[in-house]
């Protein structure tokens, strides 16, 4: 039997073999962004390029999410390479769809080619043979926490029940044969000290849909009929800055409102505003503190003016924790690539993902390889390295799986039987549960 690195060398090869297909892969899913549970396209293109691989996908989890399994000669560990399909909103991005203002302004475009090119890699230099356990193929959908109220809409006609794909990958069972998950997000070259990077942690967040409801009346003639509903959410928002220097430096909070819709007309007193908002934050207990002071704010905004609001809270992500010692495999494959000291474990992200709540129920990482450069969720965000954005990550991914789950697959075992899980599956969809709550305040006077 060929031994671990020569697997490792054969596969890269086959990777870079394919580069162009896989280029072509990422960059053809850039110019065609769909936002979360709408990525229709870029689903059917993950489940063709899986059949031309030999895998036998499902399709159409939580929606869109496609998964396809390749076995290794014996049962055995089941590990995910999770790419994630969907697009943000940055109209501004050039890439953006002019109509929708969707673009690929976080990678995940290059999640997908990384992903399906260590499928590949993998199935084209006929490792599988050489491994224990199986690898899970998982396109899953929605990772951005975005289109609050398209969301809110699906969970009314009972399509999704979560709002986040993998929240709802989990509740529908679709985690249930999986048992440790791995992906790459791509990292920007801006600030970076070296290649790759996995934190130690990151925020977690609720989210917030908000609704303030007063009264229309002519806003030259009669604005001391109406009751302005423009006026009580900026009453809000001012409530909610005030409150930051409430929150302790550790905890890490952000708040990050918008207004998404800000009246009717311009001569009509607006009778309706609505908002949304993150309330992240480094721990579950910073966050249910901040998220009261907010609804505090919110209230105080509608009382102010005599009008009404309704606080909608809605699960979001839980905050990230990485399995050290998978972080440790994975970077040492960086380290082979890239030279010693291009990988580095540490510090605390403010951002959010839903592979936080993975990380409560099974050993995860979540490491960033710099491939782009510009800012994340920015109008300058740009893959720039093509080679690095989209094989790297293929390679990186298909080079941990061979260290994980080559032989017997002991490491992957060991990482299983010392995981000491936050929640179970059950412990975790309760709690989550648990956090949705809607509430209307009634503020006009007598
Ligand atoms: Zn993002
Ligand atoms: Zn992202």
């Amino acid at each position: 039997m060929s031994n671990k690195e020569d697997l490792k060398h054969v596969v890269c090869e086959a990777i870079d073999r394919h580069a162009d297909m896989i280029i072509d892969l990422g960059e053809t899913i850039l110019r065609n962004p769909e936002t979360g549970f709408n990525e229709v396209r870029t689903a059917a293109l993950v489940a063709e390029r899986m059949k031309a691989v030999g895998l036998t996908p499902r399709t159409g989890l939580a929606l869109t999410g496609v998964k396809g399994r390749l076995s290794g000669r014996t049962l055995g560990p089941r590990l995910a390479f999770i790419g994630e399909l969907d697009s943000l909103r940055t109209s501004e991005h050039p890439l953006a769809d002019p109509v929708t203002g969707a673009a690929h302004s976080c990678g995940h475009n290059a999640q997908i080619a990384g992903m399906l090119g260590a499928a590949i890699g993998l199935t084209d230099a006929e490792i599988s043979p050489h491994l224990s356990g199986e690898i899970v193929f998982f396109a899953v959908p929605a990772e951005e926490f975005i289109d609050v109220e398209e969301r809110c809409a699906r969970v009314a006609k009972g399509e999704i029940e979560f709002m986040l794909g993998k929240p709802e990958l989990v509740a529908k069972g679709h985690f249930d044969d999986i048992d440790m998950a791995m992906m790459i997000h791509t990292g920007s070259r801006d600030g970076a000290k070296t290649r790759a990077v996995l934190a130690e942690s990151s925020n977690g967040a609720l989210v917030k849909r908000i609704r303030f409801i007063g009264r229309a009346a002519h806003a030259g003639s009669l604005p001391q009929l109406g009751v302005n509903a423009l006026s009580a959410a900026m009453i809000a928002m001012n409530a909610i800055a005030a409150q930051r220097e409430t929150f302790w430096e550790k905890d890490t909070i952000r708040i990050h409102p918008i207004i998404t819709k800000g009246g009717d007309a311009v001569s009509v007193v607006p009778a309706e505003v609505t908002m949304e908002t993150f309330v992240r934050g480094g721990s579950l207990e910073a966050i249910v503190d901040a998220n009261k002071k907010v609804d505090r704010c919110l209230r105080a905004g509608a009382i102010a003016m005599g009008a009404e609001v309704e606080i909608h809270t809605i699960p979001g992500y839980l905050p990230q924790r990485n399995d050290r010692q998978m972080g440790e495999i994975f970077g040492a494959n960086v380290e082979a690539l890239f030279g010693p000291g291009e990988f580095h474990i540490g510090g605390h992200r403010t951002g959010s993902t839903d592979m936080g709540d993975l990380a409560h129920i099974m050993p995860v990482i979540h490491p960033y390889v710099v491939g782009a450069e510009g800012k994340a969720h920015g109008a300058d965000w740009r893959i720039n390295e093509p080679r690095h954005g989209y094989l790297t990550p293929a390679k990186l991914l298909a080079m941990t799986a061979i260290d994980l789950l080559y032989g017997d697959a002991a490491p992957a075992k060991e990482i299983l039987a010392r995981f000491e899980p936050a929640m179970t599956k059950e412990s975790y969809l309760a709690f989550q549960r648990g956090l949705f709550r809607k509430e209307r305040h009634v503020c006009a006077d007598e």
